[in-house]
Protein backbone atom coordinates (compact mmCIF):
# COMPACT_ATOMS: atom_id res chain seq x y z
CA UNK A 1 0.00 0.00 0.00
CA UNK A 2 1.22 3.80 -0.75
CA UNK A 3 2.40 5.76 2.24
CA UNK A 4 0.28 8.15 2.69
CA UNK A 5 1.57 11.12 5.25
CA UNK A 6 -0.86 14.10 5.72
CA UNK A 7 0.37 17.35 7.52
CA UNK A 8 -0.81 20.43 9.15
CA UNK A 9 0.85 23.98 9.49
CA UNK A 10 -0.67 27.21 10.72
CA UNK A 11 0.71 30.95 10.87
CA UNK A 12 0.18 34.35 12.18
CA UNK A 13 1.65 37.81 11.61
CA UNK A 14 1.30 41.20 13.00
CA UNK A 15 -0.01 44.01 10.43
CA UNK A 16 1.61 47.21 10.27
CA UNK A 17 1.37 50.47 8.16
CA UNK A 18 3.33 50.03 4.77
CA UNK A 19 2.49 47.40 1.92
CA UNK A 20 2.42 45.72 -0.21
CA UNK A 21 1.08 42.39 1.21
CA UNK A 22 3.21 39.41 0.42
CA UNK A 23 1.16 35.85 0.30
CA UNK A 24 2.18 32.63 -1.02
CA UNK A 25 4.65 34.43 -2.64
CA UNK A 26 2.58 37.51 -4.62
CA UNK A 27 2.41 41.06 -3.40
CA UNK A 28 -0.33 42.20 -2.86
CA UNK A 29 -1.35 45.91 -2.74
CA UNK A 30 -2.70 46.80 0.60
CA UNK A 31 -1.77 49.33 2.66
CA UNK A 32 -0.40 47.32 5.27
CA UNK A 33 2.12 44.79 5.08
CA UNK A 34 3.18 41.72 7.94
CA UNK A 35 5.69 42.05 10.29
CA UNK A 36 8.22 39.47 10.66
CA UNK A 37 11.98 38.55 10.57
CA UNK A 38 11.96 36.84 6.84
CA UNK A 39 8.89 38.37 4.31
CA UNK A 40 6.40 37.12 7.25
CA UNK A 41 4.67 35.38 4.45
CA UNK A 42 2.06 33.53 6.17
CA UNK A 43 1.22 30.84 3.59
CA UNK A 44 4.52 30.22 2.71
CA UNK A 45 5.40 30.13 6.39
CA UNK A 46 2.07 27.79 7.13
CA UNK A 47 2.58 25.29 3.67
CA UNK A 48 6.09 24.67 4.72
CA UNK A 49 5.48 23.59 8.43
CA UNK A 50 2.81 21.34 6.95
CA UNK A 51 5.06 19.46 4.56
CA UNK A 52 7.80 19.07 7.11
CA UNK A 53 5.16 18.08 9.33
CA UNK A 54 3.72 15.55 7.07
CA UNK A 55 7.32 14.35 6.63
CA UNK A 56 8.15 14.00 10.38
CA UNK A 57 10.98 16.55 9.60
CA UNK A 58 10.66 18.95 12.07
CA UNK A 59 9.35 22.72 11.51
CA UNK A 60 10.37 25.97 10.30
CA UNK A 61 11.61 27.33 13.00
CA UNK A 62 14.48 24.44 13.78
CA UNK A 63 15.28 24.45 10.04
CA UNK A 64 15.22 28.21 9.64
CA UNK A 65 16.06 29.98 12.88
CA UNK A 66 14.46 33.58 12.69
CA UNK A 67 17.98 34.32 15.11
CA UNK A 68 19.96 33.53 11.79
CA UNK A 69 20.45 36.81 9.68
CA UNK A 70 20.92 35.02 6.98
CA UNK A 71 17.14 34.39 6.69
CA UNK A 72 16.25 38.81 7.62
CA UNK A 73 13.85 40.11 4.87
CA UNK A 74 14.14 36.35 3.09
CA UNK A 75 12.07 35.27 0.34
CA UNK A 76 9.34 32.55 2.18
CA UNK A 77 9.35 30.77 -1.19
CA UNK A 78 12.91 29.20 -0.49
CA UNK A 79 11.93 27.53 2.74
CA UNK A 80 9.14 25.80 0.68
CA UNK A 81 11.34 25.16 -2.20
CA UNK A 82 13.46 23.34 0.78
CA UNK A 83 11.16 22.08 2.58
CA UNK A 84 9.84 20.01 -0.76
CA UNK A 85 13.53 18.77 -1.52
CA UNK A 86 13.86 17.25 2.16
CA UNK A 87 10.75 15.48 1.38
CA UNK A 88 11.88 14.58 -1.96
CA UNK A 89 14.63 12.91 -0.04
CA UNK A 90 12.93 11.32 2.33
CA UNK A 91 10.88 9.54 -0.65
CA UNK A 92 7.65 11.70 -0.31
CA UNK A 93 6.39 13.99 -3.24
CA UNK A 94 3.21 16.63 -2.96
CA UNK A 95 -0.26 15.40 -3.47
CA UNK A 96 -2.21 18.13 -3.01
CA UNK A 97 -2.47 21.17 -0.48
CA UNK A 98 -5.00 23.15 1.13
CA UNK A 99 -4.96 26.49 2.49
CA UNK A 100 -7.06 29.14 4.46
CA UNK A 101 -5.88 32.40 4.99
CA UNK A 102 -7.46 34.72 7.43
CA UNK A 103 -7.77 38.76 6.51
CA UNK A 104 -9.70 41.63 6.84
CA UNK A 105 -9.07 43.28 3.89
CA UNK A 106 -7.83 43.80 0.95
CA UNK A 107 -10.22 41.20 -0.35
CA UNK A 108 -8.17 38.18 -1.84
CA UNK A 109 -10.65 37.27 -4.39
CA UNK A 110 -8.54 38.45 -7.55
CA UNK A 111 -5.02 37.04 -6.28
CA UNK A 112 -5.57 33.83 -5.57
CA UNK A 113 -5.03 31.95 -8.78
CA UNK A 114 -1.24 33.97 -8.85
CA UNK A 115 -1.13 32.50 -5.61
CA UNK A 116 -2.17 29.12 -5.83
CA UNK A 117 0.35 29.42 -9.32
CA UNK A 118 3.30 30.15 -7.08
CA UNK A 119 2.22 27.59 -4.78
CA UNK A 120 2.63 25.20 -7.63
CA UNK A 121 5.74 26.26 -8.72
CA UNK A 122 7.44 25.92 -5.27
CA UNK A 123 5.57 22.42 -4.73
CA UNK A 124 6.49 20.69 -8.19
CA UNK A 125 2.58 20.60 -8.69
CA UNK A 126 -0.04 21.30 -11.20
CA UNK A 127 -1.94 24.48 -9.86
CA UNK A 128 -5.05 22.20 -9.81
CA UNK A 129 -3.59 20.38 -6.93
CA UNK A 130 -3.42 23.78 -5.00
CA UNK A 131 -6.54 24.77 -3.22
CA UNK A 132 -6.35 28.53 -1.54
CA UNK A 133 -9.55 29.60 0.42
CA UNK A 134 -10.07 33.50 2.49
CA UNK A 135 -12.08 34.52 5.02
CA UNK A 136 -12.39 37.78 7.30
CA UNK A 137 -12.52 37.50 11.05
CA UNK A 138 -15.93 39.24 11.00
CA UNK A 139 -14.95 42.44 12.81
CA UNK A 140 -13.43 40.77 15.72
CA UNK A 141 -10.52 39.53 17.39
CA UNK A 142 -6.92 40.68 16.17
CA UNK A 143 -7.73 39.33 12.43
CA UNK A 144 -11.45 41.30 12.39
CA UNK A 145 -9.53 44.63 13.76
CA UNK A 146 -6.93 44.32 10.97
CA UNK A 147 -3.91 43.61 13.55
CA UNK A 148 -2.86 40.38 11.79
CA UNK A 149 -3.04 38.08 8.91
CA UNK A 150 -3.23 33.88 9.31
CA UNK A 151 -2.65 30.98 7.46
CA UNK A 152 -3.78 27.45 7.90
CA UNK A 153 -2.44 24.46 5.27
CA UNK A 154 -2.89 20.47 4.96
CA UNK A 155 -0.51 18.82 3.03
CA UNK A 156 -0.92 15.57 1.70
CA UNK A 157 2.33 13.58 0.84
CA UNK A 158 2.64 10.34 -1.02
CA UNK A 159 5.77 7.69 -0.86
CA UNK A 160 6.57 4.40 -1.12
MG1 LIG B 1 5.87 32.98 10.04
Amino acid sequence: MADIRVGAGNDLHRLRAGGPLVLAGVAIPAPVEADGHSDADVVMHAVTDAVLGAAALGDIGRLFPDTDPTYRDADSALFLTEAVRLAGLAGYRVGNVDVTIQLETPRLAPHIDAMRARLAGCLGIDARRVGIKAKTGEGIGPIGRGEAVAGDAVVLLTGG
